[in-house]
């Protein structure tokens, strides 16, 4: 959860993570791996290139193919990359901690009290199936009871502080029912905390979901329908009222569907700064009772606010008044189902984990309840739970060669900044300006969130989750009228991520990224820039892409571009859309990825690659080395940079989570983050003495950065 709209991330699955439910993705697994002594990570070897294979021809299949065969997807994974082994290893150690703070002694401190009981409630399948439908029915009393739809706000406001999604950062719209609400920057004035409502309202992925008209798209909302019914006879429902009631839910998240404002149109941000006072919001849509709202959620007097699609707010007012309070009884009801199912008995766990991960997403079985503990707790209480990881996995050696490594990175922007051909002087310096101001967050943050408030007892799962997201829920809300904390997270440390936020200008590397094969304290420079210089050199560039470039140094939404700089920008971003749109066959047939909503993270990938193999260069000039001299292993630093790159993005995934990372998530699938970027680069036709004419070596190359 995040305040920022444009967080610009480096993993793939931050979207599908974020809109399927809790219990389902992020990554994968081992089966019943116990802890962290059972896993192994994954260190780059040169030897696993085919040499049989052609480089210039497939790089991704030449550097991946035999990784990708001895490492086929679990059934209970979705995919399976090289990082697959850390994320295990990281959720063993996270699972050591969780287990050890569980053992109920006297001599608990807060914190070891809150994660431990937190853990302990997971874990009990059998008073979580003892307890049955009662967790969920002082809230479906509460809907039973509703006299008017004026009434529903206070309603929805009560959810938006029950269940995870009620705010998401990065490109992806808030998942929470009816509409999302937090705090956050101004986009013209970024020292500003402003309240921001936001579309929203939908279970499935994208409105794109609701709306297609394909019989892939099609089959699978008719699924979507009777998963619905299903889940609401678990709820206690009979046959033929689930039925009338998922058709209800399938209309009014249709209809919603289709009043929100598409993902492309969303990237632009002026397209979603709407500001409004709060008469207008009241005015905008009078059947929501906005100050009722503001009161239960305590929100603080904003100065604005920011309505990102004013357009969904209409059409949401005239479909509140066009339907019967019953039918939005109905609707909050699988709201309250469908939010609580990861948390519930085991018969609604197994229905949700059907449709969202099986059908949706392609996964064979269920991942260890263990895990699923893990990740909900590192969710709700990451930074209680990550100062043990951080004392175990990230010592002061990593953080300092990694912060040494930002910085040669951002010196080598500094020089592509200043060497470029198109770039007129004065958007030069004013991007220079921008270069200096980033703030550099390596591992942990410097104080650590204090979590008193959250109640957490060891006997109810669902109450847990509710008060974590309750307490996260406010925090952010809180904000609004308060002063920007530039130091906050929006990771956890264990987080096998990395993002730019463009409002507080700052890059931030959790200490669950800085581990192999991302960072790999054993290896030499080639490998490591290959692997995490280039994502280190990826989100600086984030803040230079077609979103980011739209910031300024102090997180204003400000063009500080000369009209004939920006043009010239356009046109090679339009290069990089225009050759990242283009057929998925891994998707399955037919399937299109739009290159307008890759174009940011694609850009950073090609630029990001071009600053960590400057740095290296300039690193083993120190060293009185050249890119182009041997190692011990007969492999030239450049070719080992490209193999290290390459092999850090190794990753079998199944064609139905592809088909959604494709039509939802901003980042492209990695053979394309492979390919696509090696063959738009002369430094890798020269590694490998790629010719003209073969696949490696694109006759129209972008570069932007
Ligand atoms: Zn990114």
């Amino acid at each position: 959860m995040s305040n920022s709209r444009f967080l610009a991330a480096i993993a793939l699955t931050l979207a599908i993570s974020a809109t399927l439910s809790a219990q389902v993705l992020r990554s994968n697994s081992l089966a019943a791996a116990g802890g962290s002594g059972d896993t192994r990570l994954e260190h780059f070897d040169p030897d696993l290139a085919d040499k049989t294979l052609d480089p210039c021809d497939d790089f991704y299949k030449y550097s991946c193919s035999k990784w990708l065969t001895a490492n086929p997807i679990p059934s209970d994974q979705v995919f399976w990359s090289t990082g697959s082994g850390l994320q295990l290893w990281n959720e063993g150690a996270l699972r050591d901690t969780l287990e050890a703070a569980s053992k109920n002694d006297e001599g608990r401190g807060p914190v070891q009290q809150k994660i431990g009981d937190y853990w302990g409630a997971c874990m009990d399948e059998s008073g979580i199936e003892a307890a049955g439908l009662k967790p969920l029915q002082p809230e479906l009393a509460r809907i039973a009871a509703l006299k008017s739809k004026k009434e529903m706000t206070v309603e929805i406001a009560r959810l938006h502080h029950l269940y995870p999604g009620a705010w998401q950062g990065g490109d992806n719209q808030s998942n929470s029912p009816f509409f999302g609400f937090t705090g956050q920057q101004d986009f013209d004035n970024a020292s500003l905390m402003v309240g921001a409502i936001d579309q929203a309202g939908l279970s499935l992925p994208n409105r794109d979901y609701y709306l297609n008209s394909d019989d892939k798209s099609k089959d699978l909302l008719s699924k979507y329908r009777t998963h619905i019914q299903k889940m609401f006879v678990l709820a206690g429902e009979s046959e033929s009222q689930a039925a009338t009631d998922a058709g209800i839910v399938n209309e009014l998240e249709t209809a919603m569907a289709k009043a929100q404002m598409d993902n492309i149109k969303r990237r632009d941000p002026k397209n979603i700064n709407n500001k409004m006072s709060l008469a207008q919001v009241r005015a905008l849509t009078p059947s929501i009772d906005w100050d009722a709202y503001l009161k239960a959620t305590r929100a603080p007097a904003s100065d604005h606010y920011i309505v990102t699609s004013p357009d969904f707010f209409r059409a949401l007012d005239k479909m509140i008044n066009d339907h019967p309070l019953d039918h939005w009884k109905a609707y909050l009801r699988w709201q309250v189902v469908h939010r609580s199912a990861p948390y519930m008995t085991k018969a609604m766990v197994d229905e949700n984990f059907d449709f969202f991960a099986r059908t949706l997403a392609g996964a064979e079985e269920q991942q260890p309840r263990w895990r699923r503990c893990v990740r909900a707790a590192d969710r709700d209480l990451g930074e209680a739970l990550g100062q043990a990881y951080v004392d175990r996995a990230f010592p002061p050696e990593s953080k300092a060669r990694t912060l040494q490594m930002v910085h040669a990175i951002e010196t080598a922007l500094h020089s592509d900044i200043q060497s470029l051909a198109w770039m007129s002087p004065e958007t030069k310096q004013q991007a220079v300006v921008k270069l200096k101001g980033i703030e550099d967050k390596i591992g942990y943050p410097s104080h650590w969130r204090d979590y008193s408030s959250v109640q957490i007892v060891r006997n109810s799962y669902v109450n847990n989750v509710a008060q974590a997201t309750g307490f996260e829920f406010e925090r952010w809300v809180a904000k609004i009228g308060q002063t920007v904390d530039r130091s906050e997270w929006t990771m956890t440390p264990p987080t096998i991520n990395a993002y730019y936020d463009p409002q507080l200008n700052t890059i931030n590397f959790p200490a669950g990224i800085l581990q192999p094969p991302f960072f790999d304290p054993a290896k030499d420079d080639a490998v490591n820039y290959g692997a995490i210089g280039m994502v280190i050199g990826h989100e600086i560039i984030h803040g230079f892409d077609d979103q980011g470039r739209k910031f300024d140094a102090n997180g204003n939404l400000r063009d500080w571009w000369t009209a004939d700089d920006a043009k010239k920008y356009d046109e090679r971003g339009k290069c990089i859309s225009d050759e990242y749109t283009q057929e998925v066959p891994e998707a399955g047939a037919g399937v299109k990825q739009n290159g307008l909503l890759t174009q940011g993270e694609d850009t950073a990938d090609n630029g990001g690659i071009h600053l960590a193999l400057a740095a290296l260069e300039v690193s083993l000039k120190q060293q009185g080395k050249s890119l182009d001299d041997k190692g011990d292993d007969g492999w030239t630093y450049r070719q080992r940079f490209f193999l290290s790159f390459a092999y850090s993005w190794c990753a079998n995934i199944r064609p139905q989570i592809a088909r959604v990372v494709v039509t939802t998530d901003p980042h492209s699938l990695p053979v394309f983050r492979i390919n696509n970027v090696v063959s738009n680069m002369s430094e890798f036709e020269q590694a490998f003495s790629c010719k003209p004419g073969q696949k490696m070596v694109r006759t129209n190359s972008c570069r932007v950065w």
